[in-house]
């Protein structure tokens, strides 16, 4: 069985901080994501607030764009099949709701969010160079989910070059170059502003090592571009140093983004947890994913203090979207986060251990893995996996 089902214990977050809007071009209110509609919701012992086990939670449902529908209708079929019960709230954002209301963020969707607390989501399509501005940004920064988390560890049965790769990439989420704060200086010459600040430095920083506290993990290492960026990565440093303190247990290390793209391609092992940036995490989150078999398989949690989005690293993969090639795989694993941050972790662990087990045995592997299997297929293999687990 995959390691993963030892990683998601829990978050980790314990910090409080308030959300906020701003700066993205789409609304400036303030939201704070809160109780979901039905049932009570208790506070687990790592801070993070979560749907009460014994009622339905509530859960808002994004399809998204591109491949979404068909991964995310994947990842609630398997859902079900756990037997986990979930009131999902369908609310429409993107391209998809571009479309049909007008708007890519409709208030519905602010308002489903800040009522619920919990979503599971697709990809949302983001144009390159033009058009409105990322609305995944936007809603990481709009209900203030500061910590992405990622994790990747390799699965039997899917051959790469590395057999045994197990990183958890923490990324800071809501500043850096994602400020989207760019301006034309004169004619040919443009501006991107790159803001870090300690606050959201030291607690990305906090929100690593609680994880690796809490999940047992050996070490955290800072990966930056501090020789060039003195100031801002200079200040990210220098917040991961202060914050490292206080968990004398953990190791903690620290390198230059460029050479630990090198050593992550030749022995990612040697990495553990990776304290990122902004722009760094998702570079590097891409590339760790090429490490395990591709971004088929890798999922993705946005946590604040509040709530959390759960969502894959993949994007809309619009080359093969509407043909039941895309591999549901990192949905469903995305959605396995969410059930054990909604206090199903029993659930949660047998999804992994079916999905586990349809990789190792090799017979229904999507394209992407050098397979035949459809989208549909492979998330009919997770489901009969469970049921025979069950028998
Ligand atoms: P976007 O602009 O939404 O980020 P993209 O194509 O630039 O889209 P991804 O969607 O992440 O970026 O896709 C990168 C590559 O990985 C594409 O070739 C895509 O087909 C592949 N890919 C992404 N997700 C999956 C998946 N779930 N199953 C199979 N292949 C995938």
């Amino acid at each position: 069985m995959s390691s993963l089902s030892k990683q998601h214990r829990n978050t980790g977050i314990t910090l409080n901080s308030r959300a906020h809007g701003g700066a993205n071009g789409f609304s400036k209110s303030s939201r704070t994501i809160s109780t979901a509609r039905r049932g009570k919701r208790a506070v687990k012992s790592n801070g993070l607030s979560a749907a009460h086990v014994d009622a339905i939670p509530v859960v808002t449902l994004i399809l998204g764009d591109g491949v979404g529908p068909e991964v995310i209708g994947a990842a609630v079929e398997v859902i079900k099949a756990a037997g986990v019960k979930i009131d999902w709230d369908r609310q429409a954002a993107g391209a998809g709701a571009l479309k049909r209301y007008g708007n890519p963020v409709p208030d519905d969707l602010l308002e489903s969010l800040t009522r619920t607390g919990v979503a599971l989501k697709g990809p949302l399509e983001t144009r390159v160079g033009v058009g409105y501005r990322s609305i995944n940004v936007y809603l990481r920064k709009t209900f203030d989910l500061y910590a992405n988390l990622r994790p990747t560890v390799s699965f039997k049965g899917v051959h790469t070059p590395f057999r045994d790769v197990d990183l958890i990439v923490v990324r800071e989420n809501t500043e850096d170059l994602y400020s989207g704060i760019e301006h034309e200086v004169a004619p040919g010459v443009v501006e991107s502003i790159k803001i870090i600040t300690a606050r959201a430095s030291k607690r990305i920083a906090r929100f690593a090592f609680e994880y690796a506290r809490r999940n047992r993990r050996k070490s955290v290492t800072a990966i930056h571009k501090a020789n060039i960026m003195k100031l801002s990565d200079g200040l990210f440093l220098e917040c991961a140093r202060s914050v490292a303190k206080g968990y004398p247990e953990i190791r903690y290390q620290e390198q230059i983004v460029d050479a630990a793209c090198m050593r992550l391609v030749t022995n990612p092992s040697s990495f553990d947890i990776l304290l990122l940036e902004n722009l760094y995490g998702d570079i590097v989150s891409d590339l760790c994913a090429g490490l395990i078999g591709g971004l088929g398989l890798v999922p993705g949690a946005n946590y604040g203090d509040k709530g959390a989005i759960f969502e894959a690293v993949h994007g809309t993969a619009p080359d093969i979207a509407g043909k039941n090639l895309a591999n549901p795989i990192a949905a469903i694993l995305s959605a396995a986060m969410m059930l054990e941050y909604l206090g199903r972790s029993a659930a949660a662990r047998k999804i992994r251990a079916a999905i586990a087990a349809v990789l190792r045995s090799g017979r229904v592997l999507t394209r992407d893995l050098g397979g035949e299997a459809s989208t549909l297929e492979m998330t009919e293999a997770v489901v009969q996996a469970m049921r025979r687990s069950r028998s």
